[in-house]
């Protein structure tokens, strides 16, 4: 079928600890034809992080010149370091019909939405605050400053979940992952995106 639609744009946000990433990782091994769209960020790499598969890592300087180009869709400062999504690695990607999924921050997915580009958001919430904040003692190597200031920002953006489309209360990954799903589907399913199939398949009637 030559259903060669552009693809759609999915965003996700969540504070840190809600586990965004682990969900949004498992949903694009499952899902065909949406990928995850790779960030930019000044911030140094992690152990175990690799430059060009978990982030592109450059350099502050870099960074800024990059904005000045004009270069990112969008663009954030969070816990003092830069991360931003190249508009032309969207672009590309969406253009040969692929659906992208982009992890960032509340004031990225604002950028978005004042561009307005034609987009999904989700917001990511845990169950809880207590449980929020025992999933991040749990994974974390923060000095408790790191850790107040990550809580902080947590209770700071858990209320902008009004701006999204779409919430997900990630109690449990995989039934939170097949919540994702049927919020993707549901999107991918809506009349104006069917449009081209519908019509091939109308034109079969009239033959
Ligand atoms: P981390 O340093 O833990 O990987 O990410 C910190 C925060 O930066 C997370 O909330 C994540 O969603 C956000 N983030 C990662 N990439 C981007 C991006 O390209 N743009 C924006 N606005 N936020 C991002």
């Amino acid at each position: 079928m030559s259903n060669r639609r552009r693809g759609l744009l999915f965003i996700v946000s969540a504070p840190s600890g809600a586990g965004k990433t682990t969900l949004v990782e498992h949903l694009v091994q499952i899902l065909p034809n949406l990928r995850m769209s790779r960030s930019y960020t000044s911030r140094p790499a992690r152990p175990g992080e690799r430059d060009g598969v978990d982030y592109h890592f450059i350099a502050r300087q870099q960074f800024e010149e990059m904005i000045t180009a004009g270069a990112f869709l969008e663009w954030a400062d969070v816990f003092g370091n830069l991360y931003g999504t190249a508009a032309a690695d969207t672009a590309a990607l969406m253009a040969t019909g692929q659906d992208v999924v982009m992890v960032i921050d509340v004031q990225g997915a604002r950028q978005v939405k004042a561009h307005g580009i034609d987009h999904t958001s989700i917001f990511v919430l845990p169950p809880s605050f207590p449980v929020l904040e025992r999933r991040l003692r749990g994974r974390s190597k923060d000095t408790e400053e790191q850790m107040q200031r990550r809580l902080s920002t947590a209770r700071a953006e858990v209320p902008s979940y009004v701006e999204y489309d779409y919430v997900a209360v990630n109690d449990q990954l995989e039934p939170t992952v097949v919540r994702l799903q049927e919020i993707i589907a549901a999107e991918r399913s809506r009349t104006h995106r069917m449009r081209v199939t519908a019509e091939e398949i109308l034109a079969s009637f009239q033959r």
